[in-house]
């Protein structure tokens, strides 16, 4: 069985990253989205919440599984006997990095390679920090993220806004 991986923070998950989502599920048998437990870094939605979304934003796709991950991605990989990191590029400012990190994971495993996905140009200048941002201040962020995650989004700033 062919098994990919499509790692990220997906806080929260976007238009733009289902559609990678779909997309990659039809190149492999297996597609795991891994979600970054990213303790240290400054996170709207807990990854249990991020791991929840995603799960109801893909339940009719069947060989889309959703797990969390520390640690480093080419050993987590390696444990869900993925060969393959799919990536989303949306424009020349993503490329530098992911460049970066895909030959730093092929380095630390020569099995493992990094397949990228151009992103929809619907989609291209979507991104979870401005979905944030852009509800931050109340703004409409319905042809960003599907309105069952609109939902989630501003319930966080309400009760962000309420608690202040
Ligand atoms: P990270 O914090 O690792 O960048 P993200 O959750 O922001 O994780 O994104 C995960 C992956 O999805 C990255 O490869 C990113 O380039 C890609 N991606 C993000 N937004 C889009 C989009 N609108 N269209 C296509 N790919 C995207």
């Amino acid at each position: 069985m062919h098994t990919a991986i499509y790692p990220g923070s997906f806080d929260p998950v976007t238009r733009g990253h289902l559609d990678i989502i779909e997309r990659a599920a039809k190149t492999t048998d297996k597609l795991i989205v891994a979600v970054l437990n990213n303790g240290a870094k400054n996170s709207l939605f807990s990854v249990e919440e991020r791991v929840k979304m995603l799960e109801e934003e893909t339940k009719d796709i069947p060989n889309v599984e959703i797990r969390s991950f520390n640690g480093l991605l080419v050993e987590f990989a390696a444990q869900c006997d993925a060969h393959v990191i799919i990536r989303g590029l949306r424009a020349i400012t993503d490329f530098e990095y992911e460049l970066q990190m895909a030959q730093t994971n092929r380095v630390l495993n020569h099995n493992i390679d990094t397949l990228f996905l151009t992103a929809d140009l619907k989609y291209s200048y979507v991104s979870s920090s401005t979905v944030k941002e852009v509800a931050r201040f109340g703004g409409d962020i319905s042809s960003f993220v599907t309105p069952n995650i609109a939902n989630y989004v501003m319930k966080k700033f309400t009760i962000h806004s309420e608690s202040k």
